[in-house]
């Protein structure tokens, strides 16, 4: 693991070191087994969010390698898919394992691409090893059925087969879970798997299909190409390819969606959300603020499950003043400082997108309570950083709404009653997730049985379902019919009760 070496001697460097002058390594493509280096003229510089020190160099993959890497793909198919499915569970087990040991490394990794503190990088990576742990099962999951008689003499029984070369195209905010989401499912269902990663942050993706490798995954059985909108498309075009799984923006997923769908690929498309929080005045109010705040600034407000927007209903918006005061003691600064809350978003483009919209929902007559937008990290003033930024008073046409914003900016409306906070969630064209906080149980049950989105919380801020369920998406949120990982579901519920009892997870 060349790399992996690689990567650990910049993973060592400390942040004051970093900033001497240094060569960035660029980033290998893998094909056929081999991490190579593109002969692509045209590089990205992968950037640390919170220094602007550029990382390392990540290639435009040449159509050449693209085909390069699908064709070993598709040699190594044939072999892997007649491979015992013990066999090919056991190099999960292995790979867990692997993760595990790794995970330092990795999560320095992430924070240095990424940007997210050191304990949400842990968090990326816990969520995506859990996908890899589920992975080891998957005997069990690929059982297919049988029926015998179904006529005088005939039984019938069916199974759950691979389809051959997979590939996966990831976002830039949780660059180790997306691809956990994608390829150990993929590939131990006996599938061979073409990745790409975000440009944006690379260095996960190159290290986790190092340790695969070291789990014993044959050559060809992953692949990874880099590069942006043209690798995408040739993706999505290519013959052998027979399914995508995107998970980003609306405008690159719908776009992949139709392009892939025009050459007969299955795809399942996770895209963008505008996620809320609706607050009943009966809620317990601790507990709902400390949530809203995870929720909502966690992660730099970068995740498609952040609580963006809260809806409160009557005299719930008094606890306004409260959240603005707790926001205000969050610790903005760079993601490896050990008393970070929040890091900087990913780019400079992010922040004047985000910055653009903060001063929009102003313009258009909301009241600025918190503006983080002028905030400066002493020792890393150049970084990306926005401070906590809450906008009230929002209503629905407001641009600040209607857009994701996808940064540490919380947007809070008001509603005379629950019903029509429901009606506000529901009309927004998003339907990732949604949260009620509420010590009512009726009032949980309307919520739960009216909302519609595909991940909805009880008193649980942000209801990421565990790999044995699926994770969903509903309306724009989700194009596709095949859900990620666990089984198929619509929509999945998660509740908690502040009582003796407390925690009671449920599906419907
Ligand atoms: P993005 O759409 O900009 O990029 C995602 C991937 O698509 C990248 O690999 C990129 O190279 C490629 N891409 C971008 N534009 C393209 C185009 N025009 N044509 C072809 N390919 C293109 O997304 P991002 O900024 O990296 O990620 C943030 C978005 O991801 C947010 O909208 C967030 O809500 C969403 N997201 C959704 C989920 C979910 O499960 N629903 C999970 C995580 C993130």
């Amino acid at each position: 693991p060349q790399f992996l070496a690689l990567r650990s001697s910049w993973l060592s460097t400390s942040p004051e070191q970093s900033t001497q002058p240094q060569m960035p390594p660029r980033v290998p493509n893998l094909i056929g087994g081999s991490f190579v280096e593109s002969q692509s003229s045209s590089f990205i510089d992968v950037i640390n969010p919170a220094t602007q020190e550029v990382v390392s160099k990540v290639p435009l993959t040449t159509n050449e390698e693209f085909k390069a890497a699908v064709s070993a793909a598709k040699q190594a198919f044939p072999l892997w898919r007649n491979t015992p499915i013990t066999t090919r569970q056991r190099v999960m087990l292995k790979f867990q394992e692997l993760i595990r040991k790794n995970m330092d490394k990795l999560a320095m990794n992430i924070t240095t691409e990424q940007g997210k503190t050191l304990k949400d990088s842990h968090g990326d990576i816990f969520r995506g090893l859990e996908v890899v742990e589920h992975a080891c099962g998957m005997a069990t999951l690929q059982m297919g059925e049988y029926l015998p008689n179904v006529s005088n003499g005939v039984d019938t029984y069916s199974i759950r087969e691979p389809l051959g070369v997979c590939a996966g195209i990831c976002p830039f905010n949780f660059p180790a879970m997306i691809p956990l989401w994608m390829f150990p499912v993929a590939v131990t269902c006996g599938n061979t798997f073409i990745l790409k990663p975000s440009e944006k942050d690379p260095g996960a993706s190159v290290i986790l299909a190092e340790l695969a490798m070291e789990a014993g995954l044959p050559d060809g059985v992953l692949n990874i190409v880099h590069g942006t909108n043209d690798t995408v498309n040739a993706i999505c075009d290519d013959e052998d390819i027979r399914a995508v799984s995107f998970v980003g923006s609306n405008t690159a997923g719908m776009h992949i969606y139709a392009r892939a769908a025009a050459k007969g690929k299955r795809i399942q498309s996770n895209m963008g959300a505008k996620n809320h929080g609706l607050v009943l005045p009966d809620a317990n109010i601790d507990a709902t603020l400390n949530a809203l705040l995870a929720a909502g600034f966690g992660a730099a407000g970068q995740r498609c499950m952040a609580l963006s927007t809260v809806v409160f209903v009557g005299d719930a918006k008094s606890w306004e003043d409260k959240l603005v005061e707790r926001a205000k003691a969050l610790k903005v600064t760079c993601g490896s400082e050990p008393d970070a809350d929040l890091g900087p978003v990913i780019s400079k483009q992010a922040k004047e997108r985000i910055c653009r919209l903060i001063q929009s929902g102003v313009d258009d007559g909301a009241k600025l309570l918190l503006d983080g937008r002028d905030i400066v990290v002493p020792g890393y003033e150049k970084g990306n950083f926005i401070g906590p930024t809450i906008l009230s008073g929002v209503t629905p046409d407001m641009e600040c709404y209607k857009e994701e914003i996808f940064g540490p900016v919380l947007v809070c409306m008001q509603a005379n009653s629950f019903d029509e906070a429901i009606s506000i969630i529901n009309k927004n064209k998003y339907g990732n997730g949604a949260a009620i906080f509420t010590s009512s149980g009726a009032a949980a049950r309307k919520f739960q049985m009216d909302i519609e989105a595909g991940q909805i919380g009880i008193n649980v801020p942000i209801p990421v379902p565990l790999p044995f369920f699926s994770f969903t998406g509903n309306k724009a949120s989700f194009a596709g019919d095949l859900n990620f990982y666990g089984k198929i579901l619509v929509t999945t519920k998660q509740k908690k009760i502040h009582s003796p009892f407390s925690l009671l997870i449920y599906i419907l």
